[in-house]
């Protein structure tokens, strides 16, 4: 029988609790504030947002979890030397534990803005306290203990949708399916749900939702919180994926106040790469989810706000009275700032097949990452798409026990895949590539997928398999729908025109609205590569300073009409 792995809390016990040494202990005295706690005292409750990093002078403190019965589960005693916190604390979020002195305790308490100061300012031991936040949270995500508590069937679509999301954020969570799990069933008859109204997600702070939509989940476990409509960010950045997070982490570093809005997650479409192979510095590649995870924490820790999930609908066509550019928000919020950067990337293309949407969401996939593979253990499933993306999503699919029917337009990969990866595919017995193949056809019921249909061009012949799940990877499209009206010009397939295209005297990053930058995907002529994202990222931080030294605050009026120039 093969051993379970230790969880990582064990693992890596050193360095997810390490122990400060007094004169360390000092040195942090100056980021915060002493207190005392008596025995019994709470310091903090999950799903509030506490006071920030809690480092123990004198006395205990338990760290616990209850769960839905109101069952408590230690996590961790700390005692002396050690302090109190995760990812949660050095953003200002609500907590995901509870914490309780055990004994009169003498804490020094620093507050998370105080905190990311000390981050930064403390480079050795801003490491070793940084690395410990993140771990913890890895070993919360690991537990799933913590977040809110879905209960649901496993291959709902809506389930399946709040897990994608959860898990997408970084944040943890538990699932338990009434079908299975006699605490699900417990909880659907305690608050008189009807099983057509499943899923319900029960909050950290004790608040039930039916069915939340993302937003609304995010608003109740705190991910997200309502804009200042007082404050006026030096920059606003639309889009937290490669691109948008680069200059989050440039722009915030280099003292610039950076809000970062993303309408879903964090990470954008690198977020959803199984493995990215090609980024500089990681030869053994590195998952899309976790190199951006990094960033985004990075980002926090120089004071970057994010506000997730957040989508941007317009970009008003005149700045306001002080020359602030306006944002309107999807939920009638707005944010002011001197300067945007648009990296608002793309979206991925849909197949033309017709009841396609009753499949998407249970059957049909835009990502292949462990969940979907979870979905489709040792099945057959069909993937589409002849791309770099299409590749790594069949490459991990079939490593993880699927057997892969690859379907390709074309007569053959190379012209459209790199090389490293269609010598893996030919060395993976488990993905059948068919070629100059098109889906022609889904069957099934009750959104789940039974069989798929496709032709072959050069016969026409019809080939149908059972097959239960469909990957799509062909290509996509910018988002930048939300541009229209804003005096922003974009190209014939959308993307936006940037320096000389935008004009003669711009910048290379600039668009035909002066101070307002387009990075990344979204960007004509861009190159569609993680790295030249982040790239772009870092360069248009240079931009924004020599734009923000030539405004006293008075943005540009704009006075270029919304306009798709001509050119194909
Ligand atoms: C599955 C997959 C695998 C890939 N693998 C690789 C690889 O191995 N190597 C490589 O170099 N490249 C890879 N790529 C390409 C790479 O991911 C992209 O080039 C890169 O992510 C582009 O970054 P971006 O920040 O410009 O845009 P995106 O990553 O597209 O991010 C844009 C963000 O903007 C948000 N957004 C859009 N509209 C709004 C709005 N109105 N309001 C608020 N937010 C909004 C989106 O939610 C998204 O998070 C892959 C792509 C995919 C899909």
């Amino acid at each position: 029988m093969a051993l379970s792995p230790q969880p990582l809390i064990e693992r890596r016990r050193e360095q997810v609790f390490p122990d400060l040494d007094p004169l360390e202990i000092e040195r942090m005295r100056r980021f915060g504030e002493c207190r005392t706690f008596a025995p019994g005292e709470k310091l903090f409750s999950a799903g509030e947002i506490g006071p920030g990093l809690v480092v123990i002078i004198a006395g205990n403190v338990d760290i616990t979890q209850s769960d839905q019965a109101g069952r408590r589960t230690l996590i961790v005693s700390h005692g002396p030397g050690q302090f109190i916190g995760e990812l949660a604390q050095m953003a200002g979020r609500p907590s995901l534990a509870d914490a309780t002195a055990q004994a009169p305790v003498d804490a020094l308490i620093i507050p998370p803005d105080q905190l990311r100061a000390l981050l930064i300012a403390e480079a050795e031991l801003g490491e070793r306290i940084m690395r410990a936040l993140i771990l913890r949270r890895v070993g919360l995500l690991e537990l799933g203990g913590g977040g809110p508590v879905i209960v649901g069937r496993t291959q709902n679509s809506d389930v399946l949708r709040l897990q994608g999301f959860l898990r997408r954020n970084g944040h943890p969570f538990q699932l338990l399916n009434p079908e299975t799990d006699t605490e699900a069933k417990a909880l659907v008859e305690r608050f008189h749900v009807d099983p057509g109204q499943l899923p319900i997600v029960l909050c950290p702070g004790g608040q039930l939702l039916r069915n939340p939509s993302e937003d609304e989940l995010a608003r109740c476990i705190g991910l997200v919180r309502a804009i200042d409509p007082d404050r006026r960010y030096d920059v606003a950045v639309v889009g937290a994926g490669p691109a948008g997070l680069a200059t989050a982490v440039y722009a915030a570093s280099e003292g610039l106040s950076v809000l970062v809005l993303d309408c879903r997650a964090f990470g954008g479409q690198a977020g959803a790469s199984a493995r990215i192979e090609n980024y500089l510095g990681f030869p053994t590649g590195i998952t899309g989810i976790a190199l951006m995870a990094r960033a985004y924490n990075q980002a926090q820790k120089f004071g970057a706000e994010m506000a997730i999930p957040d989508e941007v609908s317009a970009l008003s066509a005149q700045s306001d009275s002080a020359g602030d550019f306006v944002l309107r928000l999807h939920n009638g919020e707005e944010v002011k700032a001197r300067s945007v950067v648009i990296a608002s990337g793309a979206r991925y293309r849909r197949l033309n097949v017709e009841n396609l949407d009753a499949f998407e969401g249970t059957s049909v996939h835009y990502w292949a990452t462990p969940l979907e593979a979870r979905l489709c253990a040792n099945q057959e499933v069909a993937l589409v798409g002849a791309g770099n993306s299409a590749g790594q999503a069949a490459v991990f699919l079939a490593g993880q026990g699927a057997k892969v029917r690859m379907l390709v337009r074309r007569a053959d990969l190379s012209a459209t895949m790199s090389h490293y990866l269609v010598d893996r595919i030919q060395g993976l017995a488990n993905i059948d590539v068919v070629t100059d193949a098109a889906v022609s056809g889904l069957e099934g019921r009750d959104g789940m997928l039974e069989a798929i249909r496709w032709r072959i061009g050069a016969t026409g012949q019809e080939v149908r398999r059972p097959i239960q799940h469909l990957f799509l990877f062909i290509g996509a499209e910018p988002n930048t729908d939300w541009l229209g009206g804003s005096g922003i010009t974009l190209d014939a397939k959308g993307f936006v025109l940037t320096g000389e295209d935008a004009g003669g005297d711009r910048h290379a990053l600039e668009t035909t609205r002066r101070g307002v930058f387009a990075i990344g995907d979204v960007r004509a002529k861009s190159v569609k590569r993680v790295a030249a994202a982040v790239g772009e990222g870092a360069q248009v931080v240079a931009a924004l300073h020599s734009y923000l030294g030539t405004t006293t605050g008075h943005a540009a009026m704009a006075t270029i009409p919304a306009a798709r120039a001509q050119s194909s």
